[in-house]
């Protein structure tokens, strides 16, 4: 049998069972093998009935005695009573009972996995169940650890249920001689002490003992995360292949020039990581960086002073924001903080009159234009630089919208440097952002102002909106969000609606109110927010984060309406827009559905202004998924792995990669074969042209 062998060779597996599989993308024989167990059952983890603890969660082994639905005036419900030697448990199901039903019937040998509760007596509300053989029964009663494997309604239907998979199973490893070829370099498992391919597969799926699993699962936990590390590690490596076409030997009279009229110092943070900059820029290979900096840090001084290297060399630059009204910011911050070295700088985004439009474009192309602002767009349409020798993305929150790809594709290769307010957790940043080189703005500078975050409910609106009155009265200005989420897209812009008219109408009829939100034509939310800048608009009411990420030192007061809805790292970002001037800022979290877990979610954000600490708890409570979200460009799910669990793994299986990728940077060695293989058969769909191997 060789790994790609197809499963219909495996004896046992027919036609029918092949095209089951082949759904959940298994068509190979290594494929098959690496449908793993999700659970064991091993003798010295199930507990007696009567030793169960109420509150823990808990396995037993025991026998079905009776089953029956029960009606009551409320609601009918399903139960199984089970028993075992040492005393009885009554599992319920509210739901599927029809199909739960079907499932048991008394004198099975079942294993039940949840919480223990006490309601007349022990039970299970909704257990993970798994019907085991007589002889599973026999064998668990001696040392064996039985496999449970995941299953689906159609896998069931071919007879491939957890037992029908432990059978299937049971039959390779027994009858068939085979082995499989190794995938990790001889050197890394012998130098780390990793099970070889082969003794991994027998242990994972049939294990002689616990540490001989855990041994099989480190293994493959390291595995998965290597082939990660090793797929970014080629990323990397196919960008830093490219040669530049453009050189620099100086930083030049701009920089110079725009540094010594800079208002402020720069912090320590900003310094370093525009060094940092500077010697990618000088480097033979260009640059793929992220600055990760909180709102805040001052990103825009750093992404101007290397454009005004870049500038100062006689090239382009390009600043691109993830909106029309950021890019307009950045625009008129970039053209003033610009001034003293004379740097042509140009906006160029929809809505612009055609002539005005075809003026800018042309000044891209003969040179004239030396900092263009806009949004993605500049670069995926048909806009043609002179010479465009580095691009600033400020990505805000989103990312990934661009890749590098599609700047090679247009046939240009300048230096990228991704800016993020997002702090992204390093165990994170080491898979999303694996294959690019990051910087972190790990200061912020000295403020006046300082921001109080409080938590209040319903009961106390009244009073919050009578402080705002207090401070509006004493000219200063007010942001309040509504949630919007996707999903519900229309009824909460509904929601939001509605809130503001109530504001303006009842609550704050004397002052002037304007509402902004997605749905909302380009030029109008632009004369919406100017309204809110120059200080005609008292009160901002806005529906996204977008629309609010525009400077206004002036606003010290923000209201995050409905704020358990909103996640963390979102609130932060919205609450850094106030108190960017001297007075102090004060953002309220409005709880209107309160719950001990969103309750605790929003202590953090009320106890901390660390943006790093905050996105790490997030993670924590929220699970990677929202952060990979993020990133569009995808990259592989780890299916056994876990970036916030196995940090320890992630970070040898980084080191490794990248270390072999350094070593043979095509893995043409002889001894790498079987690696490069299954590097391309398994991530090749992760792989773009520029990442040929
Ligand atoms: P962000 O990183 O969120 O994009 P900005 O670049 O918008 O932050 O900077 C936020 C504010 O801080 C701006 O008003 C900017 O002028 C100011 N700023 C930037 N760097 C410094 C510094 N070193 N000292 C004082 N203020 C600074
Ligand atoms: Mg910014």
């Amino acid at each position: 049998m060789q790994p790609d062998t197809p499963v219909t060779y495996v004896k046992g597996i027919g036609p029918k069972r092949a095209e089951v599989l082949e759904k959940t993308g298994i068509t190979t024989f290594l494929e098959l093998l690496y449908h793993f167990p999700r659970r064991y059952l091993d003798r010295r983890t199930i507990m007696p009935i009567a030793k169960l603890k109420i509150g823990s969660e808990a396995t037993i082994v025991a026998k079905v005695l009776s089953m029956n639905m029960v009606r009551t005036r409320k609601r009918s419900y399903f139960q199984l009573l089970v028993g075992d030697d040492s005393g009885q448990l009554r599992c319920v199901w509210f739901n599927g009972a029809k199909y739960i039903q079907k499932i048991f019937k008394p004198g099975d040998a079942v294993a039940m996995s949840g919480r223990v509760e006490f309601y007349g007596g022990l039970q299970f509300v909704h257990p993970d169940y798994d019907i085991l053989e007589s002889d599973d029964y026999a064998t668990l009663h001696t040392a064996r650890i039985i496999p449970l494997y995941p299953s689906s309604m159609e896998l069931k239907k071919v007879g491939l249920d957890s037992r029908g998979f432990r059978r299937q199973f049971h039959k390779i490893f027994e009858t068939l001689p085979w082995q499989v070829t190794e995938i990790i370099p001889r050197e890394i498992l012998e130098r780390l002490k990793f099970y070889d391919i082969n003794r991994a597969l027998r242990q994972i799926h049939f294990p002689d003992s616990a540490t001989e699993l855990d041994r099989a699962v480190r293994r493959f936990k390291f595995e998965e995360l290597f082939f990660l590390q090793l797929l970014l590690a080629v990323k990397r490596r196919s960008i830093k292949e490219v040669r530049k076409q453009l050189r620099y030997d100086r930083t030049g009279v701009h920089l110079k020039r725009i540094y010594e009229k800079l208002p402020f110092e720069l912090t320590d943070a900003q310094k370093r990581v525009i060094h940092e900059i500077w010697n990618d820029m000088k480097s033979e290979t260009v640059m793929n960086r992220l600055l990760q900096g909180d709102v805040g840090s001052g990103k825009t001084a750093v992404a101007l002073l290397c454009a005004s290297i870049a500038i100062g060399n006689g090239y382009q630059a390009a600043v691109m924001a993830p909106t029309e009204i950021l890019a307009e910011q950045h625009f008129r911050n970039l053209h003033q903080m610009g001034k003293p070295a004379g740097i042509t700088v140009r906006l160029l985004i929809g809505g612009q009159k055609r002539s005005e439009r075809e003026q800018i474009l042309a000044e891209i192309e003969n040179g004239v234009a030396e900092l263009i602002v806009g949004t993605h767009a500049i670069i995926q349409e048909s806009v043609a630089f002179q010479k465009l020798a580095l691009v600033i993305i400020d990505e805000q929150h989103r990312f990934g919208v661009l890749q590098r790809s599609q700047l090679i594709e247009k046939g240009i290769n300048p230096d990228v440097l991704v800016m993020t307010a997002t702090p992204i957790p390093r165990t994170l940043s080491m898979t999303l952002y694996g294959d690019m080189d990051v910087s972190v703005l790990d200061e912020l500078p000295a403020r006046k102002g300082k921001i109080t975050t409080r938590i209040v409910n319903i009961d106390q609106l009244d009073r919050v909106y009578e402080y705002i009155r207090g401070r509006i009265q004493r000219g200063e200005q007010a942001y309040i969000v509504y949630p919007l989420i996707e999903e519900s897209a229309k009824l909460d812009l509904q929601a939001a609606i509605q809130g503001f008219e109530y504001l303006r109408d009842r609550v704050f009829a004397d002052f002037r109110l304007a509402l902004v939100h997605g749905g909302m034509k380009t030029t109008e939310k632009d004369k919406i927010m100017h309204c809110f800048s120059n200080g005609t608009v008292d009160i901002l009411v806005s529906t996204t984060v977008i629309e609010v990420g525009v400077d206004n030192p002036n606003a010290t007061i923000m209201v995050i309406e409905n704020a358990e809805r909103f996640g963390l790292t979102q609130i932060h970002q919205l609450r850094g827009r106030i108190g960017r001037g001297e007075k102090n800022g004060v953002c309220v979290l409005v709880e209107r559905k309160r719950n001990e877990a969103s309750h605790q979610r929003l202590r953090i954000i009320s106890d901390t202004t660390d943006g790093f600490e905050i996105s790490e708890q997030d993670l924590k409570l929220r699970g990677p998924g929202e952060f990979y979200g993020t990133r569009q460009h995808g990259f592989p799910k780890m299916k056994i792995a876990d970036l916030l669990i196995d940090k320890e793994l992630l970070k040898l299986a980084r080191s490794e990669a990248f270390m072999l990728i350094k070593a043979d940077p095509h893995l043409r060695r002889a001894e790498y074969s079987g690696t490069r293989e299954h590097l391309v058969r398994k991530y090749s769909e992760y792989m773009n042209f520029v990442d040929v191997l």
